[in-house]
C-alpha cells in the first residue's frame, strides 16, 4: 500500500493516489462548466437550482453519508488507498441508489395497473454515459456536486472516469437510446430488448494519419448500472432439423445457447418513472458438447464453450452496410428468440393474460403488446413469433397470422441498397431450418394474395416476393417486414415519401394503410440539458424550464430575437463552449485552436453518401484562396472532422487519410497562420458529441439529396445553436420548413434534380473541365500536393470522383462554395449570426423525441403518453 501511495508512473492516471483534503465551505455554484466558479446573484442561484437540481443541506449530508459507505462497503476502499476510479464507483452506486426504488416501484405499478407495453427490438443501444445522465433525471445533479466538493473531490473528473456503453454504429443506434428516455419520461410501460456485447463499436486511433481499431473492453472494471438476472435465462435453439407429425411441426437435434438477461435502468425526466433496458448475454449451457465426451474430450469440450459465447461477444461496426455472416445472423435470431419468450411469458403472467377468460389465449396478445423493429435487424421477431404461435401454442396459421401482423410494426432506417438484408438461403437453411419454412409459407400466402390482385403480372411476383432468385437464392428481410406487419414507418418526410414512391412501391400501392412517417428526434435531456447546462441555464432564465419536457415551449424564445441582453447571452455560453472544448483539444491532443475562429463541424460516420469528400474539396478551395490572396481578410475558421470509417471499407478509410493529410499541409502553412485549421477529432462517440457539438457554429449536414434517411446529428447542432448548412435531404427539409429556410444555409440538387441527372447521366468531367477552382483542388489531391511522400496514394479515390461516384459530389461543389461564402460573410456580423441561431433554437420543438415518440405511441402501438407522475417512493 504505501509505495502504491507513492503514485506508480505507469498507471494510468486515473489510478493514480492523491489524498483529497476535506472542506467544509459550501462549493462555489457552477455556473456553465466553462468558467470558473464566481459568486452569482440570487436571481442566477434560483435558475441554477432549477435546472440541476436542490443542493439542500440533508440532501448533501445523506449523499456524502452514501458516498463514504458505498466505498467502505462495495468498493472496500478506504480514503488512503481509493483511486479516482474508486470514487466514480463510490459516485455511481451512491446515485444508482436512487434509481432503485423507483425502478422496483415502476414495475410494481405496471402490474397493478397492466397497460399495454411496448417493446423495442433492436440489435444497437448507443447510450453512451449513465451517471449524468442519472442525475439530471433525477434532480441530483447540484447536490452531488455540492457534497463531493465537500469531500474534496470534483465531480466532472469523475465524470469522465465512466466508459461509454459504446452499443451502437451512429444514429440509428442512438436513436434508440433517445427513443428509452422519451419514453420513459412519457410514461410509457416500455422495455428495450438487444444484446450485452462484450465489445461495443471499437476505439479509433489516428496513427500518422491513418484509423487504427482498438477493442472497446468497457466491462473491463465493471458495469455499476447494470444487473445480472440468471434466473430470468432462456434456452435459444440453433441448428437442427424439422419433423412434420400428424399432431404438429417439431424442431429437432437443435444446438442450444443460453440467454442470460442484464437489466439496466432506464429513468424519465424527473417523473420517478424508471423503465428497463434488457440486454442478452450468451451463455453455453452446462452440458455445452459434454455429452459424448471421451478423456481428453472434457478439456476441450470446455474450452469450446467460447464457440456459443461467441454470440454476444461484438457488435458489428458497420453503419448503413449490410454484411452476410453467420454469426450476425445468430445474434438477430439469438435477441428475438430470447425477447420474445420473456415477452410470451410476461403477457401470461400478466392480470389480463393469466384471467379465467385469457389464460392461454394469445389472440389478446396485440391489445396488450406492441413490437417495434428497429430497421430489419430484428426481422425474426416475424417467423419466431409464428413459429410459437402455430408450432407451440397449436394456433392456425390464420390466428397466428393475424396476431403477429397486428403486434409488429417496423421502422425502415435506409434507402441505400448495399444496407438492406438479403440473407443467402443456404445459410438460413442450416442454421433455422423451421424458420425458413415459415418465410416460404408467409411467402406463399403474400403471393398468393399478389397474383389474384394482378392476375399474369408476373414481374410484380417476382418484384414483391420475399425470395430474391438468382445464382444465390436470398431472402429478403425487408419485405418480410412489410408483410408481417402493421405499420411501416421511415424516419423523416422526404424519406417516407421515398419510401412509397420507389423503394417499397409495389408494397404501398397494395397497403397503403400500412406506410406511416415519423421524423425523428433526439432528448433534450441528454442534448441540452446535460450537454450545454449554460444555453438550458439562459432559455429556462427567459421562458421557464418546462421547455425541457415540451420542446415546443422554444417558440416562447422568438419573443427575444431582438432582444440584446438575450442575443449577448446566448453569444457568449457558444464562446464559453468553444473555449471550453478548445482547452479539451489542447490538453488530450495537444492541438492549439483560435477560439475566435467559426468552429465548423462535420462528425458522423465516415461514408461517402454523406460527402466529407465535398468538404475536402471546400477546405482545398478556402486553403488555395487565402495563398492566392494572403493579404485580404478572410473569416478565420477551424473545421472539424470526426467519425469512425468500417474497418471493412476500404475508400471511408482513405477518406481519413485524405482529411489527415489536408490537414498537415493546411495547418503548418505559414501563409494561413490561424485562419484556416483543419482538425480530425479522434474516436468520435457520444461523449465526444456531447461535447463538440455545443461548441459549434457551424453544422455541415451535406449529404446527396435522397440518401440520409433522417440525420440526427443535425438537429442537435441545431438546438446547441449551430446554423446548418445542408442539402434538402433527410430531416433538414423539415429544420428548414419549421426555422424558415432562410435561417439555414440550403444548397444543392433536391431530389428531383438528382433523379433527373440519374436518367440523362452524371458526367464529373464536365464540372473537372468548366470550374477552374474544382479542377485546381483535384488535380492537388491526384498530384500528390497533400502526399508528398507518396504521390500517388489519392489516386483511387479521384478516379472515383471522377469516373464511378454515386454521390455526385462535384455536381454540388460550386452552389457549395459559394454557400460557404454567405456562411463566412454574415459570421462578420456577430448580431444578426445570433439571431439566425434564435431563430433556429426556437423551431426545435419537432424534432424532441418525445413529439417523435408520441407519435409512435399513439398512430403505430395505440398507447397514450402521459406527463403525469407516478407516486414517489419512500425510500
Ligand atoms: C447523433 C449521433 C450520430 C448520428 O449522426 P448523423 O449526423 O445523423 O449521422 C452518430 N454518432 C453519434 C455518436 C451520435 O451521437
Amino acid at each position: 500500500l504505501d509505495s502504491r501511495r507513492e503514485g506508480d508512473p505507469t498507471r494510468p492516471a486515473t489510478d493514480r493516489i492523491s489524498q483529497p483534503a476535506a472542506r467544509t465551505s459550501p462549493r462555489p455554484p457552477r455556473t456553465t462548466r466553462a468558467t470558473m466558479p464566481k459568486p452569482l446573484t440570487d436571481q442566477e442561484k434560483r435558475k441554477q437550482i432549477s435546472v440541476r437540481g436542490l443542493a439542500g443541506v440533508e440532501n448533501v449530508a445523506d449523499l456524502k453519508t452514501n458516498f463514504n459507505r458505498h466505498l467502505h462497503f462495495t468498493l472496500v476502499k478506504d480514503r488512503n488507498v481509493a483511486t479516482r476510479r474508486d470514487y466514480y464507483f463510490a459516485l455511481a452506486h451512491t446515485v444508482r441508489d436512487h434509481l432503485v426504488g423507483r425502478w422496483i416501484r415502476t414495475q410494481q405499478h405496471y402490474y397493478e395497473k397492466d397497460p399495454k407495453r411496448v417493446y423495442y427490438l433492436s440489435l444497437e443501444f448507443y447510450m453512451g454515459r449513465t451517471l449524468q445522465n442519472t442525475m439530471v433525471n433525477l434532480a441530483l445533479e447540484n447536490a452531488c456536486d455540492e457534497a463531493l466538493y465537500q469531500l474534496g473531490l470534483d465531480m466532472e473528473e469523475l465524470q469522465d472516469i465512466e466508459e461509454d456503453a459504446g452499443l451502437g454504429n451512429g444514429g440509428l443506434g442512438r436513436l434508440a437510446a433517445c427513443f428509452l428516455d422519451s419514453m420513459a419520461s412519457l410514461g410509457l410501460a416500455a422495455y428495450g430488448y438487444g444484446i450485452r456485447y462484450e465489445f461495443g463499436i471499437f476505439n479509433q486511433k489516428i496513427v500518422k494519419g491513418w484509423q487504427v481499431e482498438e477493442a472497446d473492453d468497457w466491462l473491463r472494471y465493471g458495469n455499476p448500472w447494470e444487473k445480472a438476472r440468471p434466473e430470468y435465462m432462456r434456452p435459444v435453439h440453433f441448428y437442427g432439423r424439422v419433423e412434420h407429425h400428424p399432431d404438429g411441426v417439431k424442431w429437432v437435434d437443435t444446438q442450444v445457447v443460453l440467454a442470460l438477461p442484464y437489466d439496466t435502468p432506464v429513468p424519465g425526466y424527473r417523473n420517478n418513472v424508471v423503465n428497463t433496458m434488457r440486454l442478452w448475454s450468451a451463455k453455453a449451457p452446462c452440458e455445452f458438447n459434454l455429452k459424448d465426451f471421451n478423456v481428453g474430450g472434457y478439456i476441450q469440450a470446455v474450452l469450446d464453450r467460447n464457440l456459443a459465447e461467441n454470440i454476444s461477444r461484438v457488435l458489428y461496426p458497420n453503419d448503413n452496410f449490410f454484411e452476410g455472416k453467420e454469426l450476425r445472423l445468430k445474434q438477430e435470431y439469438f435477441v428475438v428468440a430470447a425477447t420474445l419468450q420473456d415477452i410470451i411469458r410476461r403477457f401470461k403472467a400478466s392480470k389480463f393474460g393469466s384471467t379465467e377468460v385469457v389464460r392461454m389465449d394469445l389472440t389478446k396478445l396485440p391489445e396488450k403488446v406492441a413490437i417495434q423493429l428497429n430497421d430489419t435487424h430484428p426481422a425474426m421477431a416475424i417467423p419466431e413469433l409464428m413459429r410459437i404461435l402455430v408450432d407451440d401454442e397449436k394456433l392456425s396459421w390464420e390466428t397466428a397470422w393475424d396476431i403477429c401482423v397486428r403486434t409488429c410494426a417496423y421502422t425502415n432506417h435506409t434507402v441505400l441498397p448495399e444496407a438492406l438484408e438479403r440473407w443467402p438461403i443456404d445459410l438460413f437453411q442450416n442454421l433455422l431450418p423451421r424458420h425458413l419454412e415459415i418465410i416460404y409459407e408467409i411467402n406463399r400466402r403474400h403471393l398468393e394474395r399478389i397474383g389474384s390482385l394482378y392476375p399474369g403480372d408476373f414481374d410484380r411476383l417476382r418484384r414483391m416476393s420475399l425470395i430474391e432468385e438468382g445464382d444465390q437464392k436470398k431472402i429478403n428481410m425487408a419485405h418480410l417486414c412489410i408483410v408481417g406487419s402493421h405499420a411501416v414507418n421511415g424516419v423523416a418526410r422526404i424519406h417516407s415519401d421515398i419510401l412509397k414512391a420507389s423503394v417499397f412501391k409495389d408494397f404501398y400501392e397494395v397497403d397503403p394503410q400500412k406506410f406511416q412517417n415519423k421524423t425523428n428526434g433526439i432528448t433534450p435531456r441528454r442534448w441540452l440539458v446535460m450537454s450545454n447546462p449554460g444555453l438550458a441555464e439562459v432559455i429556462a432564465e427567459r421562458i421557464g424550464e418546462d421547455f425541457i419536457r415540451d420542446l415546443d415551449q422554444l417558440k416562447k424564445l422568438l419573443k427575444f430575437v431582438d432582444d440584446e441582453a438575450f442575443l449577448r447571452d446566448v453569444a457568449k455560453i457558444k464562446q464559453e463552449n468553444k473555449m471550453k472544448f478548445a482547452a479539451h483539444l489542447e490538453e488530450h491532443y495537444k492541438v492549439k485552436i483560435n477560439p475566435n475562429s467559426m468552429f465548423d463541424l462535420q462528425v458522423k460516420r465516415i461514408h461517402e453518401y454523406k460527402r466529407q469528400l465535398l468538404n475536402c474539396l471546400h477546405i482545398i478551395t478556402m486553403y488555395n484562396r487565402i495563398k492566392k490572396e494572403p493579404n485580404k481578410f478572410w473569416t478565420p475558421r477551424t473545421i472539424m472532422i470526426g467519425g469512425k470509417a468500417a474497418p471493412g471499407y476500404h475508400t471511408a478509410k482513405m477518406i481519413i487519410k485524405l482529411i489527415t493529410s489536408i490537414g498537415e499541409v493546411v495547418n503548418n502553412d505559414p501563409v494561413i497562420g490561424d485562419r484556416l485549421k483543419v482538425i480530425f477529432l479522434e474516436n468520435y462517440r457520444v461523449t465526444l458529441a456531447e461535447k463538440a457539438i455545443p461548441a459549434a457554429d457551424l453544422s455541415e449536414q451535406i449529404s446527396t439529396a435522397g440518401t440520409e434517411a433522417s440525420g440526427t446529428g443535425n438537429m442537435k447542432f441545431m438546438l446547441n445553436g449551430a446554423l446548418t448548412i445542408g442539402t434538402m435531404d433527410g430531416a433538414n427539409v423539415e429544420m428548414a420548413e419549421e426555422a424558415g429556410e432562410g435561417n439555414l444555409f440550403i444548397f444543392g440538387m433536391r431530389v428531383d434534380d438528382v433523379e433527373a441527372m440519374d436518367k440523362k447521366g452524371y458526367n464529373a468531367n464536365e464540372y473537372y473541365n468548366r470550374i477552374p477552382e474544382l479542377k485546381q483542388a483535384v488535380d492537388q489531391v491526384s498530384g500528390g500536393y497533400f502526399s508528398p511522400n507518396e504521390p500517388g496514394l489519392f489516386k483511387d479515390i479521384v478516379n472515383m470522383l471522377m469516373n464511378h461516384d454515386r454521390f455526385k459530389v462535384f455536381a454540388d461543389y460550386e452552389e457549395y462554395i459559394k454557400c460557404q461564402e454567405h456562411v463566412s460573410e454574415l459570421y462578420k456580423n456577430t448580431k444578426e449570426w445570433t439571431k439566425k441561431v434564435v431563430h433556429n433554437i426556437a423551431a426545435c420543438g419537432k424534432f424532441s423525441s418525445d413529439r417523435t415518440i408520441s407519435q409512435y405511441a399513439r398512430e403505430i402501438w395505440g398507447m397514450e403518453p402521459t406527463l403525469e407522475k407516478i407516486p414517489a417512493p419512500d425510500d
